[in-house]
Order: C-alpha cells, then sequence, then structure tokens
C-alpha cells in the first residue's frame, strides 16, 4: 500500500463531499476541478478539503 493521503473532493456549491483522490503528500497545491456532483445535479468547480 501507498502512504499517499485521501483528499476529499468537496463541492463547492452545496459542500457535499463527492469524490475522493489519491494524492501525493509532496504536492501542496490545491486541486480543484470540474466534476459532476449528484447533489447538484450538475458539474460544479470541487476543491479539496482535509
Ligand atoms: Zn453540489
Amino acid at each position: 500500500m501507498s502512504q499517499d493521503s485521501l483528499a476529499k473532493m468537496e463541492c463547492g456549491e452545496c459542500k457535499q463531499t463527492n469524490y475522493y483522490s489519491t494524492r501525493n503528500k509532496k504536492i501542496k497545491t490545491r486541486l480543484a476541478l470540474k466534476k459532476h456532483c449528484k447533489h447538484c445535479k450538475k458539474h460544479t468547480d470541487h476543491k479539496e478539503t482535509k
């Protein structure tokens, strides 16, 4: 198993956690991705949270 931490991807509109992404601890930048939110029923910006 890797030591990569698991980051939650949170919808910027409804704040629901919809996705998890594995990330390398060495990378400090926060991700923001356009993903489909099943709660908003559309594509929204998903931001990485702890
Ligand atoms: Zn949403």
